[in-house]
């Protein structure tokens, strides 16, 4: 079994993420893309408010319902406290025995990998793979073996949906409809329930 772990805050999920996920599967022939919901995203801390790990996973599986080979992962959530990937690859490595594991990032994140927590754990657990991201083309770090998948660039990132929560620009398309009714049903991001 061939799995991607594509790790996230998802504040919220977008269609950036999901184009993302399904082409890296394809382009990789992954039986599983895990999109999984950083419970602390320590690397954003004191930067900003983010929602909820509960409300972020609700957004996460309605963005993938009804998408062949996405999950939602909640075991950084379940496991509490900061989000390390290392560890989320060993929990994966355990559910899906003998699985070919994948680490699957946009170059921003990419960029900043050699600050990961035991980068060398996650480069020895699984393949990592960088795809190319809008407005930061940035390069991996050289000390790592970087496999390159190309997606569609979409000019669209989980900051740029908060601003336009907060300052009324349309939202259509951008993000899932399910999302949408996820956010509502809740009154995320200001939006009145
Ligand atoms: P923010 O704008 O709040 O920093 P974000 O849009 O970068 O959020 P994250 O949940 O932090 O979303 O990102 C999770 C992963 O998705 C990261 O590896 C990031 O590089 C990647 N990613 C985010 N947006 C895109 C996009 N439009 N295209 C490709 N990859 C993306």
């Amino acid at each position: 079994m061939r799995v991607g772990l594509f790790g996230g805050t998802f504040d919220p999920p977008h269609l950036g993420h999901l184009v993302t996920a399904v082409n890296v599967r394809h382009a990789l022939g992954l039986d599983l893309v895990v999109l999984m919901v950083a419970n602390d995203p320590w690397q954003k801390q004191g930067r900003r408010e983010v929602e909820t790990a509960a409300d972020r996973l609700a957004m996460v599986q309605a963005a993938i319902s009804g998408v062949d080979g996405l999950i939602a992962g909640d075991d950084e959530i379940l496991r509490g406290g900061p989000s390390f990937t290392a560890d989320t690859l060993a929990g994966l490595a355990k559910r899906y025995v003998g699985a070919e594991l994948f680490t699957i990032v946009g170059d921003d994140v990419a960029a900043s990998f050699g600050t990961w927590q035991r980068a060398d754990e996650i480069a020895k657990l699984s393949t990592l793979v960088v795809v190319d991201r809008p407005g930061s083309p940035m390069a991996p770090p050289s000390e790592f073996v970087w496999n390159r998948v190309e997606v569609p660039r979409l000019e669209v990132s989980s900051s740029d949906l908060r601003a336009r929560f907060t300052d009324g620009r349309p939202l259509q398309f951008l993000i899932a409809d399910g999302v949408m009714q996820v956010i509502r049903d809740r009154g995320l991001y200001g939006v009145k329930k």
